[in-house]
């Protein structure tokens, strides 16, 4: 490539290999080479080619610099890396070809255009030394957060939880790909996550954190990462870093939040069908994102659990309160994300307006808190009264004009009245305006061609046009400047004159307007912190208001917490199930567990509802803890430090896990994990193996989780294995539960009534014909099962006081003649050898 501009291209290339290079070029970002034929199928746009000079070509594409953000957006969810280059001199002062440079390189996790709303973006980092270190920052919000454990199980469900889009590993980690498996990964140096530029910009809050050097190496690389993406901007918005430990949160491993489908439902990774669809009236991006975090991370500090549920109470009692912050909630904007883009000098005239409309709020807000007899809500007022930031709105409003334009270098951002220089400037312009229509009239008499008229365009600026068939009547002062077909265009000294004035004073407006709206936006930027802590408090409001909206709505009461170990529910039902049936369908069921009768054994049909009871189990647990009203008419509710579930068969085949394997080392995690304080759900266990083996599975784990008194996590076990009911016998701790069904002829009724006791039948038949398998098939099967009935000896159970006796499946039947004679064996009178004899003959025979 000889070209200038090719090698400057070329240079700059080499900066960034790993990304698309946009390289901007008048109004388009152009892509050359490799770049153009990767990026042209993705953006679906035409791959053309430029001359490169000796006669050669080089691929090229390119996209408008307006729309940028819906192609880079294209691109990084595509899983490339793009290096923005922009021009870094004003082009009247270049000397030959432009000064370009990268501006900005875009990942997954550095992408903040188009993202969606209600969810975080995360940029993650993981360092390992000893313990393992998580940092992870959301770059729209400002959002920055480390976390260190021991346990490498609590680190992969924390990963789980944010799902980061972009994840910075050092070389040894990045060498284990499959505990990274499904993330986005870049690789830093070592050296990245040791580096000084951290400890100069958070030297205070890091201070705090001297017991966390792990996370904090993990947000070392972080930082440095971030700051080499966005080069030359301190992003102002990112104010501090927090951190959590582990003992203040329930602790949910990547399986139960799947299986319980708290925010992402196990069909479709989508919100419907989901706890979140169910208790998000939010308002505000803010409260979406907020509640969202707040399912995620259910609370294990009481106190903050009372305060939740206290302004969640005040809520449902004073709906005047509610449905009046209801409303004005609804105008609010997305301050974290306003922010952002403060901080990135990307908030245009439109995004100061949302802030200002948005702040504007607030007195009436704390007017509203301030005068209700919301006690705790009421606390929150102060945070949102900020001095000096009422006056700043009214400038803001003074100075910006209501409908900008979306570029605030295009003119049309102040409003008049705000700056006399920028009105002196206006009346040029549209006063110029005027006298060009005003010249046209004139000339138009002067000449006596009606069809006279005055244009403009960039290169010849003001011109007047005249048809040819009007060219023997043209002054003799009019200068010919181009002819086209059917018109020549003039001009005169006179309107060279005043064009000079008039784009004189356009351009200067417009210089002036970006300039005065350049320091509107920094000093917004200036009230950053107190604006993020105004976010914080309204997102909280948005997510109280929406649980008490929702509690009211689907008759949900206060949860009483407490620590006695007890979970004691009257009537409850399952937010998701009662929300898709008719209402007053779903059937509610009371659940009791306690210290001493803490292993419910389900049994009954498929199909009975099983499942959805243990779910709504341990669902209203959770709602409790992140400070929800919960779908029953009264609940007791221990605190919970974990909740377990092993539910249906979730293969993971593409890390070439087998079913079983996959339910075996669920099963291995509770069982290593479990405290006595953990809600356990077991929905089947063993199915994906020969029967006995099964069997024997779910039977061991049974007596794992009921026979040591010091541990007793509260477990709900559904199962088919109808041998396990006899448990109930041999552990107190053990008791059985059914769900009721009626029969009606052939057909079954489902009940959904959750009953003591076991089931007596599995009915499986009746549920194959609910679901319509043909009914010669049926009888066939119906013929079979009467036949394996009559020879499957498995009656010993009931009979036998003794565990290991009674695995009735592993005994062959009394009448068998072996079982007989060895019955009549003389085994007084036998020698040792005579009887090991015997046992040789034995096996031979078998
Ligand atoms: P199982 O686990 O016993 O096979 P599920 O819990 O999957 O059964 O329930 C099957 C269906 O029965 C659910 O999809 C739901 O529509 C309905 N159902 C379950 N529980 C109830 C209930 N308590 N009230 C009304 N319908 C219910």
């Amino acid at each position: 490539m000889t070209t200038p501009m090719l090698k400057q291209y070329q240079g700059i290339k080499a900066k960034a290999p790993e990304a698309i290079l946009f390289y901007r070029l008048g109004d388009f970002y152009e892509m050359f080479g490799e770049d153009a034929e990767l990026a042209a199928p993705i953006l679906q746009i035409a791959l053309t080619a430029r001359d490169a000079g000796e006669g050669k070509r080089i691929p090229m594409c390119g996209v408008p610099y307006h729309a940028l953000d819906s192609y880079l957006s294209k691109l990084v969810n595509a899983g490339h890396k793009v290096a923005i280059c922009e021009q870094v001199e004003d082009p009247k002062n270049a000397k030959g070809i432009v000064n370009r440079d990268i501006i900005r390189v875009v990942s997954p996790g550095t992408l903040t255009e188009l993202v969606s709303e209600r969810a975080n973006r995360y940029l993650a980092s993981v360092y390992f030394a000893q313990h393992w270190g998580l940092a992870f920052l959301d770059l729209s919000t400002g959002e920055f957060t480390i976390f260190q454990t021991p346990e490498l199980d609590s680190l992969l469900a924390e990963l789980s939880r944010i799902n980061p889009a972009e994840l910075i590993l050092p070389p040894d980690l990045s060498k284990k790909p499959k505990l990274w498996m499904g993330y986005y990964c870049t690789v830093r140096e070592q050296k990245t996550f040791c580096g000084q530029d951290l400890k100069n910009r958070f030297s205070e809050q890091l201070a705090l954190f001297t017991e966390f050097p792990v996370a904090t190496q993990a947000a070392t690389a972080l930082w440095s990462y971030v700051l080499e993406t966005i080069p030359g901007l301190d992003p102002t918005h990112i104010i501090s870093i927090k951190t959590y430990r582990s003992e203040q949160w329930m602790f949910l491993d990547q399986w139960t939040r799947r299986n319980l489908e708290l925010t992402e439902s196990l069909r479709d990774q989508g919100k419907k069908g989901t706890l979140l669809s169910v208790l998000d009236v939010t308002q505000t991006a803010l409260g979406g994102r907020l509640l969202k975090h707040w399912i995620d991370k259910p609370l294990l500090v009481r106190d903050v659990i009372e305060r939740r549920l206290n302004s969640v109470e005040e809520l449902t009692t004073d709906s005047f309160l509610r449905n009046d912050l209801y409303k004005l909630l609804s105008q609010v904007y997305d301050l974290e994300r306003l922010m952002g883009k403060v901080s990135y000098g990307t908030a245009n005239a439109k995004d100061l307006l949302s802030l200002a409309q948005t702040l504007a709020l607030l007195p009436e807000l704390c007017k509203l808190l301030n005068s209700s007899s919301a006690e705790t809500l009421k606390s929150n007022a102060p945070q949102l009264e900020v001095e000096g930031l009422g006056s700043f709105v009214t400038t803001l409003n003074d100075a910006l004009n209501p409908t900008p334009s979306l570029s605030p270098r295009d003119g049309n951002i102040i409003k008049t009245g705000y700056s006399i220089e920028v009105d002196e400037l206006r009346s040029i312009s549209t006063g110029g305006k005027e006298w060009v229509a005003r010249l046209e009239n004139a000339e138009r008499e002067r000449t006596g061609i009606r069809s006279l008229k005055i244009g403009y365009n960039k290169v010849f600026g003001y011109y007047i046009e005249i048809t040819h068939t009007n060219a023997h009547l043209i002054p003799t002062n009019y200068q010919r400047k181009q002819t086209l077909s059917n018109a020549e265009r003039f001009i005169t000294p006179e309107l060279k004159e005043y064009e000079q004035k008039i784009i004189g004073a356009e351009e200067k407006l417009k210089e002036l307007e970006y300039e005065l709206f350049i320091a509107l936006r920094e000093t917004v930027r200036t009230y950053t912190k107190p604006i993020l802590q105004v976010a914080h408090v309204l997102a909280e409001l948005d997510v109280f208001v929406s649980l008490a909206e929702v509690a009211v709505r689907h008759h949900y009461v206060r949860p009483q917490i407490k620590d006695d170990g007890q979970i004691l529910i009257t009537e409850g039902r399952h937010p998701v199930v009662e929300e898709m049936l008719e209402p007053g369908v779903f059937v509610p069921n009371d659940t009791h567990l306690t210290k001493s009768h803490h292993l419910a054994l389900i049994t009954g049909p498929n199909m009975a509802g099983k499942s959805t009871y243990m779910r709504q189990v341990a669902l209203i647990v959770l709602m409790a803890h992140i400070g929800s009203f919960v779908p029953a008419k009264k609940a007791c509710i221990t605190q919970v430090d974990r909740i377990f579930t092993r539910v249906g068969a979730s293969d993971d085949l593409a890390a070439g896990q087998s079913t079983f394997m996959v339910e075996m080392k669920e099963v291995a995690h509770i069982l290593n994990y479990a405290t006595e304080k953990s809600l356990i759900i077991l929905d089947e266990i063993g199915r994906g193996t020969a029967t006995f083996d099964g069997l024997s599975i779910a039977w061991a784990v049974t007596e794992h989780l009921v026979q040591n008194p010091a541990f007793n996590p509260k477990t709900l076990f559904a199962t088919h294995y109808h041998e396990l009911t006899h448990l109930q016998d041999d552990f107190p701790g053990l008791f059985n539960l059914h769900v009721g069904v009626k029969e009606r002829g052939e057909d079954i009724i489902f009940l959904h009534k959750i009953l003591s006791g076991k089931a007596d039948r599995s009915y499986g038949i009746q549920v194959a014909r609910l679901a319509g398998l043909p009914q010669g098939l049926l009888q066939r099967a119906k013929t079979l099962l009467l036949e394996l009935e009559s020879t499957e000896p498995t009656h010993a159970i009931s009979d036998s006081p003794n565990v290991v006796t009674q695995f009735s499946l592993f005994d062959v039947p009394q009448t068998h003649p072996l079982l007989q004679e060895i019955n009549q064996l003389p085994l007084d009178d036998m020698t040792a050898r005579q009887a090991l004899q015997y046992l040789f003959d034995l096996r031979e025979r078998i």
